[in-house]
């Protein structure tokens, strides 16, 4: 999906950021994140980016707005969007409000039946071996390429899957010339799951990723289509069991294969995006976890700002937080669990 830029002065200026006169495309403002009395900031009106030269704060209008406000990426987005007069520009032309989403149920299985009509790529099947997942939970967790368009896997899934269900609702396909169609990328799916091991929502693991590696199966936008939510992924959920949080689904999935002991994993979008988290752990229960979120919020103000929230939220919660810290050469925590399993291979 397209978004709009947003201009980094009007995010700037939403948050309260004073800023000087434009330099070229700089224009400096004193750092929200470490309060420099120094104007250090620097946001680029060009790349609608900014940069802080004292606490190496930086990121894009969007992050920006989002760690100030403290909310989401995507709940930043929709806040600033709606400030300025254009709609968000969609891939397609946008036709009316998107359908309302299908309950889980109804997704779980669907999803389900079209990932088990897809195959998995030798490659993406490497890409998986190489992070350190073994045959087993590759096969277990459902991982598929995701079909060319109109290829055989393709026109397979979408006779088979608009014969026996009513697609409307459920994110990724839409509707043209009177048949059912679904959003193609190149990469891998992902599946997002909630505490049963329902099929939630899909994500795409996309093959030449530039900046953003990941985004959700979901047909916003286009004829028929349906907005994809922003879901929780939870791993391997028992009472009583040691719970970390961390952010991506496919991070959650390798570490929960990785640890060395019985563990649940509860991954979020995104550090910032908790929606849904303090529901998720009023049913099952949760008093402690165990936080395991990338290594980069030690040097990134801005992502540190967003854990910070989160230890607020948990505190609010009455839940206790315990910090998991490693070696910040290794940014995940699927790369610390990946490196020592390497580690103790070697030493064997
Ligand atoms: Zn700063």
């Amino acid at each position: 999906m397209a978004f709009r830029n947003i201009p980094i002065l009007q995010a700037a200026e939403l948050c309260g950021i004073r800023h000087g006169q434009a330099a070229g495309a700089e224009v400096r403002a004193n750092c929200p994140f470490c309060h420099d009395s120094q104007p250090r900031l620097y946001l680029n009106t060009a790349k609608d980016v900014f940069h802080c030269q004292r606490c190496k704060a930086s990121g894009n209008s969007i992050t920006l707005y989002a760690a100030l406000n403290g909310v989401s990426n995507a709940a930043a987005y929709r806040e600033l969007a709606g400030d300025f007069d254009a709609p968000p520009v969609p891939l397609y032309n946008r036709k009316g409000p998107g359908t309302a989403m299908k309950p889980l149920e109804e997704r779980s299985r669907i999803y389900h039946d079209l990932l088990c009509m897809l195959e998995l790529a030798p490659e993406h099947r490497l890409n998986l071996q190489n992070r350190g997942l073994d045959t087993e939970t590759i096969a277990a967790n459902l991982y598929r390429s995701a079909p060319k368009k109109y290829g055989k896997c393709y026109s397979k899934a979408m006779y088979e899957l608009s014969r026996k269900y009513d697609l409307s609702g459920v994110p990724g396909f839409y509707r043209k010339n009177g048949q059912w169609h679904m959003v193609t990328s190149e990469g891998f799916f992902i599946p997002v799951c909630d505490v049963q091991g329902r099929i939630q929502g899909l994500q795409v693991r996309l093959d030449n990723s530039g900046k953003q590696k990941y985004k959700w199966f979901s047909s916003n936008g286009y004829p028929g289509g349906t907005k994809c939510a922003a879901f929780l992924h939870v791993v391997n959920w028992k009472p009583g069991i040691r719970t970390y949080v961390t952010e991506g689904a496919l991070k959650a999935d390798i570490a929960c294969a990785l640890m060395e002991q019985d563990a649940c994993l509860i991954a979020l979008p995104g550090v910032g995006s908790t929606k849904g988290l303090e529901q998720l752990i009023r049913e099952l229960g949760i008093s402690e976890i165990i936080e395991a979120f990338d290594m980069d919020q030690e040097t990134n103000p801005a992502v540190g700002l967003s854990v910070q929230r989160f230890y607020g939220r948990m505190e609010q919660l009455g839940v206790a937080v315990q910090p998991m810290k490693w070696n910040p050469s290794y940014k995940g925590i699927d790369d610390m669990l990946l490196a020592g399993k390497e580690n103790r291979r070697m030493a064997a």
